[in-house]
């Protein structure tokens, strides 16, 4: 099988029928880029900025994350480049900057809530960013975006720090798609409306089952209730696939679950444009989708919403379409 996938490593990832859709890697570091190219993702779909926080003793300064974007996106070669501002608080802490002790810290100050807090912090990131956009395809997404004022003030503070470089005669492109994070459930119960603002969603499943099910997604006590096949959470991603494509936006997946082969006909039945993994299941998914057909598949993600009740239910009819 591996040899097989193989030969697929310079092949666009298309349908048996044809169609094309994009396979992109996640990334946490500009290291694991050769990963990315060696195994023929299409893009970066997903650019885990906060390991450039982690790694550091100190906050980053804006000349230490511009080298680290730079490199990216050169490395990418014109390829598109989502680039995650940074996501800390829930599990993730910083030694040199305290949080606050909190009870429920995935539901605490984290991620987009404390860049618009700490703005000094975002505006540093936004401004590297911006000097890095000159050398590729970038295209920015916030985390844990869950109020369309959240995203509005996000998408100020970045359009200041760009004004401010254009007239201080800085080199920025001026084509840099503003995304968000599909991962908190209020925001992915709106997703018409922020889709007439937003340039794009990515689907973070991996929080949005742990927002969805009430469910930690590291408690082993409760892990029976990650359910990626739940029809409730296959409601929201279809709703938030066709709320992107009624405005003209893209949808992609970036949580653990595009990279699922059981996953893949369902969201290859709702149309999702595009699906970011880890580096080493590109070539998986690659190979699987050349064995399905779009048109075969039209009804399958209706029935999984529409008809079936459990995780299971679901997990039954794929692997029934699959096997047949
Ligand atoms: C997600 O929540 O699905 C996601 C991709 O982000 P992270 O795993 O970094 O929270
Ligand atoms: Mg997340």
């Amino acid at each position: 099988e591996k040899a097989e996938w193989e030969k697929l490593k310079d092949e666009p990832s298309v349908t048996a029928d044809g169609k094309h859709f994009d396979i992109a890697a996640n990334i946490g570091t500009p290291d694991d880029l050769k990963g990315v190219i060696d195994n023929g993702a299409e893009g970066i779909g997903l650019y885990r900025t906060e390991f450039l926080y982690m790694q550091s003793d100190s906050l980053p300064t804006e000349e230490d994350q511009f080298k680290a974007y730079k490199k990216v996106l050169e490395g990418m070669n014109g390829k598109a480049v989502v680039v995650r501002t940074m996501d800390i608080g829930g599990d993730k802490h910083l030694p040199y900057l305290p949080l606050p002790e909190e009870m429920n810290p995935f539901l605490g100050y984290r991620a987009i809530r404390i860049s618009l807090d700490r703005q000094e912090i975002f505006r540093t990131q936004l401004r590297a960013l911006l000097r890095a956009s000159a050398f590729g395809n970038l295209r920015i997404m916030f985390p844990m975006i869950g109020t369309l004022q959240e995203f509005r003030d996000a998408k100020k503070v970045f359009e200041e720090e760009k004004s401010k470089l254009v007239k201080d005669g800085v080199k920025v492109s001026d084509d840099i798609q503003l995304g968000m994070m599909m991962e908190v459930p209020a925001a992915a119960v709106l997703a018409d409306q922020f889709a007439k603002e937003v340039d794009f969603f990515s689907i973070g499943t991996n929080d949005l089952i742990q927002y969805t099910m009430a469910a930690d997604r590291g408690n082993e006590h409760v892990s029976y209730l990650y359910q990626p096949y739940n029809p409730s959470i296959l409601r929201l991603i279809k709703h938030v696939i066709e709320s992107a494509h009624k405005e003209g936006k893209w949808a992609g997946m970036c949580g653990e679950a595009a990279g699922d082969n059981t996953m893949l006909p369902l969201l290859l039945s709702m149309g999702l444009d595009e699906y970011s993994m880890s580096a080493t299941s590109v070539l998986r998914v690659r190979s699987l989708m050349k064995k399905l057909s779009t048109k075969d598949l039209a009804t399958l993600a209706d029935r999984a919403v529409n008809e079936s009740i459990t995780n299971e239910d679901n997990k039954k009819l794929v692997e029934e379409y699959l096997n047949k």
